[in-house]
């Protein structure tokens, strides 16, 4: 059987002729920067989420960048962020001149351990970037309470969580700013690259509105040095279609993990493999299902060879990253995040899987364990 790590063929197959009538209307107007399009999906974006405000932006990255631009960070600002995240979380931060503080993660969830956040504030913190890792949110309330406390912002990472919620709360309103990728490997992934910025702000909606387009609010007229980043035309009628299938696909996800649950129970591979945990309160959309197993690399070779594919997200925290040696951190400064990216290991989890697959993936990892 061969069950690569995500199949985005299936689910173009089942949406094809819907999303092609809406490039094609794209086509036909000819309108291909910001206009309708862009500003229909915004309103769908915002409405989904349940913030009042939101700003289409050319990737997730730049989510967080005009986020940070728009919250007056700068060179020499601090903003405290995990080191276990995708580079562009403390990218970021990094392009602005300011420093990436990083505090380590809980080994349960792999999110931000909002204990470590008090002692990592200095006069010169701006904001702090929890991230919503692999589809369940941080714990948004000690996190906003710290940061209300010492007066500094949060943006949300909700980069892979697009759907989770926290308290009934969906991640993305909890914050100052929630960023959004629709990278195709995303829960909602366009055709190509493009983002998003959620805001309950009216002040932060208008200057990430103007910094996309160099700052300037009146043509020609620069306010202040903004980038161009917005999201396409073509990818805003793409991520109209796929929205209103959103909830369905990360029913299909949940449906899988719990069923991956059942399957490795009866395979008896819990005392061997951890399963991803779902904190009390969350309602976890599953963008990775990542499993921590013993012998992973070892793991992760059988199942190539067995026909299914998975990933390591991510085998390199940022502090020890070469372009972050000069932060002055050193191996053994996070524990929980090096020793988790040693350990993790995502397999397919995507919602067109059939009981097939996953019967499959789990009777070839119980099939390595008793290998060994
Ligand atoms: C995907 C991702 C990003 C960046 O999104 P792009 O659209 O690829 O720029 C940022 N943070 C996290 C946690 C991500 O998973």
């Amino acid at each position: 059987m061969n069950i690569p790590l995500l199949d985005l063929k299936a689910q173009y197959q089942s949406i094809r002729s819907e999303v092609l009538s809406a490039i094609e209307t794209v086509c036909d107007e000819q309108g291909f920067i910001l206009g309708p399009k862009v500003t229909e999906m915004e309103r769908s974006v915002a409405a989904y989420v349940g913030t009042a405000h939101a700003v289409g932006v050319a990737s997730g990255s730049d989510a967080l960048l005009l986020s940070l631009m728009a919250v007056g960070v700068g060179a020499g600002d601090e903003v405290i962020t995990v080191p276990f995240t995708f580079f562009a979380t403390a990218g970021a931060i990094s392009r602005l001149n300011a420093k990436p503080v990083f505090v380590d993660i809980c080994g349960d969830t792999f999110n931000m351990d909002p204990s470590l956040i008090e002692q990592a504030i200095t006069p010169r913190t701006k904001a702090i970037i929890p991230v919503h890792l692999f589809g369940q949110c941080a714990e948004m309330e000690s996190i906003t309470a710290t940061a209300k406390r010492h007066g500094v912002a949060v943006i949300e990472d909700a980069c892979q969580a697009i759907g989770a919620k926290r308290h009934g709360v969906m991640a993305g309103a909890m914050g100052e700013t929630g960023c959004f990728s629709f990278f195709p490997s995303k829960n909602l992934g366009g055709f190509g690259d493009g983002g998003m910025v959620t805001t309950r702000d009216q002040a932060l909606h208008d200057a990430m509105a103007m910094l996309r387009v160099h700052g300037s609010h009146v043509r020609y007229l620069h306010e202040r040095i903004g980038i161009n980043s917005r999201l396409d035309a073509l990818q805003a009628a793409v991520l109209q279609v796929k929205l209103k299938y959103l909830d369905r696909w990360t029913q299909g996800r949940r449906r899988n993990a719990a069923q991956y649950e059942r399957l490795f129970k009866e395979a008896g591979l819990n005392d061997r493999v951890t399963l991803p945990t779902t904190e009390k309160g969350n309602e976890h959309v599953f963008n990775q299902f990542t499993v921590r197993a013993p012998q992973r690399d070892a793991l992760r070779a059988y199942l190539k060879d067995k026909g299914i594919g998975t990933e390591i997200y991510y085998p390199v925290p940022m502090h020890v990253q070469t372009c972050y040696r000069e932060l002055g951190y050193r191996k053994g400064s996070f524990p929980v995040s090096e020793q988790t990216a040693e350990e993790v290991l995502s397999l397919p989890i995507y919602a067109e899987l059939t009981g097939q697959h996953l019967s499959y993936v789990a009777e070839m990892i119980a099939a390595f364990y008793r290998s060994r």
